[in-house]
């Protein structure tokens, strides 16, 4: 899009920015797998470039020296810039741009786009998601909510996609915009923030929207099976919680088949805590969800309801079958990953609050669940 062609990029550069460090360590939160799947390549190309500018956004948050091999800088000149038509980073002196092939591109030394493009999907999206550049115009899909990639060209809609188009919907940014004029966005956002979830995790999904019906503001999470699950912000509204009709489908659902133990949370905002963190979460939204899951192959659930007697009784139901943390039935000291009476949000946002250690330790403790887990399905039930 009127890209010119610039000198290409002084490494050494690129090293005194940090780039290369921010590249070659990166192990944050990715693209997941079920959404880019989805996309069509242009669409791909323009995720990763986003998805990647704005993850250097926030890692360089001032003006660096011009990463142009022709450009003497020697008053840092190049900034960030994330607009309609250009995201990455460009010189207010000499004009070059550089978007995230670009600088993926100098770190690993890469020439061809289609190099870089393979280098980026498997830096920032999650494994599973289809490595390979087919060149534009080439749509190809693939079902979500299996590890296997179907590689098929169909023409109508999953039920997902189907509910985003025919909705108004709206995918939320990935960083906090400042002088946004949206005030739907602005709720939704605070009401989120005092939930202990920021903007950017719960755009990565692309299963968390926002939603404004008649001045009432929602956070919408959609299944994967295209139901879904609306809460309203304005916790005195009477439909708080406005569900599909029917059969609700499992938020976030895709988690479940990663070949390693995920959580099982009861509502989606726990699931979302726990993915907000790194961690593989899902939410069953109603019971019946759970007998769907007893009839599901190579899953290895952890169960994680409410600490209360509805999620103990769950917890007794389906001991037997699946994984259950034993902290529920004792009472675990240190290990005590919900305190009697929590659900996993409100433990998440109390250990929040408490500062990043204890989130960290409260990381490690659900970590080391994971690895029982993976022990416990491997020995076979
Ligand atoms: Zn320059």
């Amino acid at each position: 899009m009127g890209k010119k062609d610039f000198a290409p990029i002084d490494y050494n550069k690129v090293i005194k920015a940090g780039l290369d460090k921010v590249v070659k360590g990166y192990t944050g939160v990715k693209i997941s797998a079920s959404v880019f799947n989805r996309l069509s390549q242009v669409e791909r190309v323009a995720k990763l470039k986003d998805f990647g500018g704005k993850l250097f956004a926030s890692y360089i948050k001032k003006k660096i020296s011009c990463l142009s091999s022709e450009h003497e800088d020697s008053t840092p000149s190049m900034g960030f810039y994330a607009g309609e038509s250009y995201v990455g980073f460009n010189c207010l002196g000499c004009e070059s741009k550089y978007d995230i092939f670009d600088i993926v591109g100098a770190v690993y030394h890469l020439g061809s786009f289609k190099d870089k493009y393979s280098k980026c999907v498997a830096l920032f999206c999650e494994q599973g998601s289809d490595r390979s550049f087919k060149g534009y115009g080439n749509k190809s899909y693939a079902y979500a909510g299996s590890s296997k990639v179907k590689q098929s060209s169909f023409k109508t809609l999953t039920p997902f996609e189907k509910t985003l188009k025919n909705k108004y919907y709206i995918e939320f940014p990935e960083s906090p915009e400042d002088e946004t004029q949206d005030l739907t966005l602005i709720d939704a956002a605070s009401y989120l923030k005092k939930r202990g979830i920021f903007l950017g995790s719960a755009s990565i999904g692309n299963n968390v929207r926002y939603w404004d019906y008649n001045n009432y503001t929602y956070i919408v999470f959609v299944n994967d099976d295209g139901t879904v699950c609306r809460r309203c912000v304005d916790d005195d509204y009477e439909w708080r919680w406005w569900n599909s009709k029917g059969n609700i489908g499992i938020f976030n659902e895709s988690a479940l088949y990663k070949g390693q133990p995920c959580f099982i949370c009861e509502g989606a905002f726990d699931a979302l805590s726990l993915r907000s963190i790194g961690l593989p979460a899902v939410s069953m939204n109603s019971t019946q969800n759970f007998k769907k899951l007893l009839g599901m192959d190579g899953v290895m659930p952890i169960l994680l309801p409410d600490r209360d007697s509805g999620g103990i009784t769950i917890l007794n139901k389906f001991k037997d079958k699946f994984f259950t943390p034993e902290f529920y039935f004792e009472g675990f000291g240190d290990y005590e990953i919900l305190k009697s009476g929590e659900d996993v949000n409100e433990a998440f946002v109390r250990i929040r609050k408490k500062g990043t250690d204890a989130l960290l330790e409260w990381r490690i403790h659900l970590e080391d669940l994971i690895c029982e887990a993976y022990e416990y399905y491997k020995r076979g039930k």
